[in-house]
């Protein structure tokens, strides 16, 4: 048996049951990563030596008879841009090359709490702008399925490192589809909580208003397991709440939701063979019982361009503090300002330098109303447009991305069509709400995924729905 093949359920039973050690688990992933990652490059940073260490404590704990925590022994991938006390964060940056995190971020103490293991820090476009993982200043990431195709992004590796059997599961960022664009390319489930249903504090900032932690896993029971764990209000993040049934999540049975279907994802620049996938996706729900309605999102193909106004604005200001002072790498000069310049000139990457110029842009006197201004006015049809739907509605189901798999340089020279694949994610981040890829079709090796999208807070149904799908239906 392969024990990297294994799911987070069937570890923890199997550690229980002694069918086998820790120390096994850990070397087995670890054996992987060393085959495969040489290739593959998920990991920038592998924990081998502490991943050991804890595996040990736990077949300690097995040995003694003691009740083990729920995620004990269970091997976990971390992007790079989440805090781990005394590991490096590089956030896929030259600039951030020598940083070392000084604290847990409250994701990872919970999970550290819960007993996992932390295998490794994930590559990732840099300060997770991208879709390609391509982005990096640490190597382009391969996806396993077949090496001359992306693995998508930005949490390419962390996507990667859970599809090739290098992590069981593994933490990513979201804030326009970087936890669902990569888990639909490799294969996986991928999961955007509410915006504030899982703590910020430790991860490292892109555009606040949108970002969010979520799990990556082999299936949607482990992304419930994961998302239960990281879930929830904690005081070092104001805009965290509580989750939970005291907030009124009424849960339906599965037969008894409607699913709303937005008109809006059969046409324009949407694939033939994506809406393929999805036809057959909605054939397999209605053979089952399962009702579905047309919706409509008449804003969604504005998305991405107010996007790519926010995000910018958001990303200017949220970057600034790498100032080649405060943090990571620095190359001074002989007035305070060329330090400033130098620094960031030497190593922010293209793409995050093209996000600054465009932030401080829409930003300034002048265009301020015309861009920023009208951005967040178009925000809000989006919320609107979610919210009306919702109403006929208790799930919208999508496909993930707008394409199939792209090759590995087929977009790096069109920064427009790498934007284009945020198109169906992006919606959920602008409006706050949860939302799961899961695995639908085939196109060759690669993967095609759909999303459901569910109302804030009730990612209960989200689960639901979504586990359904995998288990009875696909
Ligand atoms: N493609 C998006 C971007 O480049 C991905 C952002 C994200 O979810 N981290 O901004």
């Amino acid at each position: 048996m392969d024990l990297y093949s294994l799911t987070i359920k069937k570890i923890v039973q199997g550690l229980t049951d002694k069918e086998f050690s820790c120390k096994e688990i850990i070397d087995g992933f670890l054996d992987n990563i060393a085959q495969k990652d040489k290739t593959i490059n998920a990991f920038i940073t592998v924990l081998d030596k502490e991943a050991v260490k804890q595996a040990k404590a736990v077949d300690k704990i097995i040995a003694g008879g003691e009740e083990l925590p729920s995620l004990a022994g269970i091997p976990i991938a971390i992007k790079d841009n989440i805090l781990v006390k005394g590991q490096r964060a590089t956030a896929g940056s030259k600039i951030l090359d020598n940083y070392i995190a000084p604290y847990d971020a409250t994701v990872i103490r919970k999970l550290k709490q819960a007993g996992a293991i932390i295998i490794g820090k994930t590559n990732m476009d840099e300060f997770a702008m991208g879709a390609s993982g391509e982005y990096s200043a640490y190597g382009v990431t391969k996806n396993p399925s077949d090496l001359d195709y992306a693995p998508g992004g930005s949490s390419s590796g962390s996507a990667a490192a859970v599809a090739a059997g290098m992590s069981v599961g593994a933490l990513g960022s979201d804030t326009a589809g970087s936890v669902r664009q990569p888990a639909s390319i490799c294969g996986i489930v991928g999961m955007k909580p509410t915006y504030g249903a899982v703590s910020r504090y430790g991860l490292i900032a892109m555009a606040s208003s949108l970002d969010q932690i979520g799990p990556l896993s082999k299936n949607v029971e482990d992304s419930k397991i994961l998302f239960d764990i990281i879930k929830g209000r904690d005081k070092m993040d104001s805009t965290s709440c509580e989750i939970g049934e005291e907030f009124g999540v009424k849960s339906k049975e599965v037969t008894e939701l409607v699913i709303g279907l937005p008109e809006e994802c059969s046409g324009k620049g949407i694939q033939k063979e994506v809406i393929e996938v999805l036809q057959e996706s909605v054939k397999k729900l209605t053979d089952k019982g399962i009702k579905i309605e047309t919706v409509k999102l008449p804003h969604l193909n504005y998305g991405v361009p107010c996007y790519y106004i926010i995000t910018p604005a958001e990303v200017s200001s949220n970057l600034a503090r790498y100032d080649g002072i405060r943090y990571g790498k620095s190359k001074s000069g002989d007035e305070l300002l060329d330090t400033y310049l130098n620094s960031r000139g030497e190593y922010f990457g293209n793409e995050v330098r093209r996000r600054i110029m465009l932030g401080t842009y829409v930003l300034s006197s002048g265009y301020y109303d015309a861009y920023y201004l009208r951005a967040q006015k178009v925000r809000t049809k989006i919320v609107e447009d979610f919210k009306k739907a919702f109403e006929k509605v208790d799930i919208i189901l999508a496909p993930t991305l707008p394409t199939l798999p792209f090759k590995l340089g087929e977009k790096t020279n069109d920064p427009l069509s790498m934007y284009m694949a945020d198109l169906l994610t992006v919606p959920a981040n602008l409006a706050g709400l949860p939302a799961i890829s899961v695995p639908a079709g085939k196109s060759g090796k690669l993967s095609i995924g759909i999303q459901f999208f569910a109302p804030h807070f009730k990612e209960d149904l989200l689960f639901k729905i979504a586990n359904f799908f995998e288990n009875e239906i696909h």
